[in-house]
């Protein structure tokens, strides 16, 4: 994968105007007795945590301050505060839309060692764990008390739980059991001035106001930093069951994703893959062909639940019209293997080279017209390019992934770029531009596509009301005003 394409990150304004001082090495920040201790300067140790995972988007940043308590979090929340520091949280830094990437030269606040499970509670069926806990210790944490946590995704083993939270995560089995934000009991964070709000007491049924954790759900880390999450844990299943389907296209594609939900209640995902996308995987992973005779589109269906699975999945295939051809894997070791055609896609068309990445959603009956225009759109434009796509298709979500265009014209995503095509053809087909990654710094520019502008005023009046100095991920998610 290519560190950093040649790009220094992105021009413009990195502040909302109200932060007095922008970070410089003299920081006030660094004298400040709060952060003694927890602050690293060492460039070589930074420079793994200014980039972001496709490489195309690189900052820079003075300091990473790495609190490994609440308190310590809360201390360097304040002091960022007292010198009114601009500060970008970080998990994993696996983020899609350099939410995390300094790129205006901010201080890191890396959550990652603030880690661990606090209490799994085996008869309420819950769990209270730190902000930087992986997304795997968090599902083996679940699976230990003989639960499992709903939420997956490829990015497990370095994704935080916190980062998840602020990216309202969703992943492959939103289709069964919601996204992040529905899986959340009780949210702890800081506020911008360092004062601890939340309850972690995971009560089921709690109408007292405003809702904390569906308000920091999705908020990027621009309205406060997640410290502890209590989250609710979905029943164990007993048996589970993958299938390759293979189909015409993407239109019948998406007519039998609708049947499989419809004839399969404990359907657990069902996820799209198209003909370019499963040969690009062959190719760099050495995977094997799936079946005799390439398909221009493939469904991976995976049913979740009581015994009998194979039966249901059978049964519900062969009910489906248009098959081509199946496969279906009951075995530990066989349904994993189904399951990397689909998981090593962002890896492998990293290995192409660095990605114009829009993860977008289309109303169901527009996807298949989605997917054909938007090629046309890119190829008509920049004929070398390569359009990949995949996605999670129970969830009309499509991930676009774009390699292959020439500099300048992918230089910045002006507004002749590929970003700009592409988001602005799902706006015009009614869609979201940000399905599950969120908006980051890399979609700033298109949220006025999805929003009006009293939507946004709002946005701005909340995020004024918590953040009143702007110091929280400025530059992230709302546009400079
Ligand atoms: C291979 C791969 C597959 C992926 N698959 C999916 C998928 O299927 N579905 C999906 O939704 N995403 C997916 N992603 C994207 C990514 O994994 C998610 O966005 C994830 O939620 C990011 O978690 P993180 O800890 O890495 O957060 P980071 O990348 O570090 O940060 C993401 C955002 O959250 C903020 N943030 C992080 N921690 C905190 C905190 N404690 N408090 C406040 N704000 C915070 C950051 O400021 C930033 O805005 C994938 C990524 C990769 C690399």
């Amino acid at each position: 994968m290519n560190a950093g394409g040649g790009r220094t990150g992105h021009r413009g304004p990195r502040f909302n105007g109200r932060v007095p001082g922008r970070a410089t090495p003299s920081l006030p920040l660094l004298a400040d007795p709060a952060v003694a201790g927890l602050t690293v300067t060492d460039p070589d140790i930074l420079a793994g945590h200014v980039r972001d995972w496709t490489g195309r988007h690189v900052g820079s940043s003075p300091a990473m301050l790495r609190p490994s308590t609440v308190a310590e979090v809360a201390a360097c929340v304040a002091a960022c505060h007292r010198t009114a520091t601009a500060v970008v949280p970080q998990g994993g830094n696996t983020g899609l839309v350099a939410g995390a990437t300094p790129l205006g030269g901010e201080v890191l606040l890396h959550l990652g060692r603030l880690a661990g499970v606090e209490d799994a509670d085996a008869d309420a069926g819950t769990l209270v764990v730190r902000s930087g806990t992986t997304l795997a210790d968090v599902q083996a944490a679940a699976r230990a008390i003989g639960w499992e946590y709903g939420v997956d995704l490829a990015a497990r083993d370095s994704a935080t739980i916190g980062g998840t939270v602020a990216t309202n995560a969703g992943g492959l089995h939103v289709v069964r059991h919601g996204d992040t934000r529905a899986q959340l009991l009780g949210v702890e964070a800081v506020l911008a001035d360092g004062t601890l709000v939340g309850d972690l007491r995971g009560l089921r049924k709690d109408n007292t106001g405003y809702h904390l954790p569906g308000l920091l759900a999705g908020s990027e880390g621009t309205l406060a930093v997640v410290t502890r999450v209590a989250l609710r844990l979905v029943t164990p299943v007993q048996d589970r069951a993958v299938a390759l389907i293979a189909l015409d296209d993407v239109a019948s594609a998406v007519r039998a994703a609708g049947a499989l939900r419809r004839s399969l209640p404990d359907l657990s995902a069902v996820e799209l893959l198209l003909a370019d996308g499963l040969a690009l995987v062959q190719r760099t992973h050495g995977l094997a062909p799936p079946f005799a005779d390439p398909s221009p589109a493939v469904l991976l269906v995976e049913v979740a639940g009581a015994p009998g699975v194979v039966d249901r999945l059978g049964a519900a295939v062969e009910g489906i019209d248009g098959v081509g051809d199946a496969v279906v894997a009951a075995d530990p070791a066989r349904r994993a293997a189904l399951w990397r055609y689909r998981e090593v896609q962002t890896e492998a068309i990293a290995r192409v080279g660095v990605a114009h990445k829009l993860d977008v959603t289309l109303p169901a009956a527009r996807l298949a017209a989605f997917a054909e225009s938007v090629r046309a759109d890119v190829l008509g434009r920049w004929p070398d390019a390569a359009v990949w796509l995949f996605g999670h298709a129970g969830d009309g979500n499509v991930h676009v992934n774009v390699t292959g265009v020439p500099a300048p014209v992918d230089g910045e995503d002006g507004v002749d770029g590929v970003d700009d095509l592409v988001l602005r053809r799902v706006a015009a087909m009614g869609g979201s531009i940000s399905a599950e990654h969120g908006i980051g710094r890399a979609k700033v520019r298109w949220l006025h596509l999805n929003r009006t502008p009293s939507e946004l005023a709002a946005m701005r009046r909340l995020k004024l009301a918590l953040d009143p100095l702007g110091i929280l991920n400025p530059g992230a998610l709302l546009p400079p005003t």
